[in-house]
């Protein structure tokens, strides 16, 4: 029996997101923070591993709900933002729009549920085609929009007015995805959840040092978040992850604190790079840097070689490649690697 003939005809052409292990010396592809588990975690002996975690998350979406200011009825927690940006599409279908190049996700999710993926390309500068977005809205009439901002993989926040005016012409819901929100020095979007009915945020625990639990939260209207939460699968996210979320996000004066040596390092990482003949970096407001080298892939083979993961984008930015703030040692044996890798490229 064929298993491929059985499939639904948008699944038979669906790559699955690209997320190998490669074994190496120095991992900086996947923009997870280098500083792990502190001591604050000691509650966790607590956790009843024998029964099914809480299901509406209580404690985790009120502790969520103290930092941010809002009702707890404004988040429902997922097994990573992944999983919320399933249950978006699965709420309220397709057209799904979103700019190129952005995380893949959003078009993956929504071509594995049959939806229409609409992308417009970014500007020059990486920023909205505020224009062909506003004619892509018209055109479309997207369920749903999502901007993530900072962007992944290019770094830069969208510009606020630009945003806006996507907000302010939208008839669907737009989805601010803010997984590089604290990195970005700013206050980020949750501000708008009160003036603007149709803007939801995302947020996640995953670039912050907690990749391994898969948290990420949506954070919305309370009427919004009902709808969501009808298609939720029952216990997603595990007891462990919520405990561990729970203890995270009351101590993230603590968490902090990582977060903020990682910006440090990203603007040494920059001006680093920036030094390197035959690199320009892209300014970046997230826990990584895209930077352009010319022939990125035999670059990411040469770092490879060298022990050093970082991200190759593919043909959707060929000659760039991302590599993630890691700890001051890790980023220093990036940068004499890839000072090495272009000296015997151009031999
Ligand atoms: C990493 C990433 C996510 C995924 O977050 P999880 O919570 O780990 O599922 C979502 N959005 C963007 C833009 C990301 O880069």
């Amino acid at each position: 029996m064929k298993i491929e003939r059985l499939l639904r005809k948008n699944i038979r052409r669906l790559k699955p997101y690209s997320a190998k292990e490669v074994p190496c010396r120095v991992k900086l592809d996947a923009n997870e923070s280098p500083y792990g588990f502190p001591s604050f975690l000691a509650p966790l002996s607590d956790v009843r591993t024998n029964q099914y975690p809480d299901p509406e998350a209580r404690e985790l979406r009120r502790v969520a709900a103290r930092l941010w200011r809002l009702r707890a009825g404004q988040i429902l927690p997922g097994n990573g933002s992944d999983e919320l940006i399933s249950y978006l599409i699965t709420t309220f279908g397709g057209p799904v729009l979103f700019p190129v190049p952005t995380f893949s996700m959003y078009g993956i999710i929504a071509q594995a549920l049959g939806e229409d993926a609409v992308s417009v390309p970014l500007d020059s500068a990486f920023d909205l085609d505020v224009d062909g977005m506003l004619a892509a809205v018209r055109k479309h009439r997207p369920k749903l929009v999502f901007l993530s901002s900072p962007n992944n993989p290019t770094g830069n926040s969208f510009s606020t007015e630009r945003i806006m005016r996507i907000v302010d012409a939208s008839r669907g819901i737009v989805v601010i995805d803010e997984a590089y929100q604290p990195f970005s020095g700013g206050r980020g979007m949750l501000h708008l959840l009160g003036d603007h009915e149709n803007v939801t945020v995302m947020r996640t625990l995953s670039k912050v040092g907690f990749a391994a639990l898969r948290v990420g939260m949506l954070i919305g209207r309370e009427d919004l978040i009902e709808a969501v939460n009808r298609v939720r699968l029952p216990f997603n996210v595990s007891a462990l992850s919520q405990a561990v979320a729970v203890e995270a996000l009351k101590n993230f004066s603590e968490v902090k604190k990582a977060l903020k040596m990682i910006r440090k390092e990203r603007e040494r990482l920059y001006s680093g790079l920036k030094r390197t003949d035959g690199v320009t970096p892209y300014p970046s407001k997230a826990n990584f840097i895209l930077f352009r080298v010319g022939d990125a892939e035999a670059v990411y083979r040469g770092l490879l070689t060298r022990g050093v993961l970082v991200r190759y984008l593919g043909p959707a930015l060929r000659d760039c490649l991302r590599v993630t703030v890691g700890t001051p040692e890790e980023n220093g044996i990036f940068l004499a690697a890839l000072r090495e890798a272009l000296r015997r490229g151009r031999q």
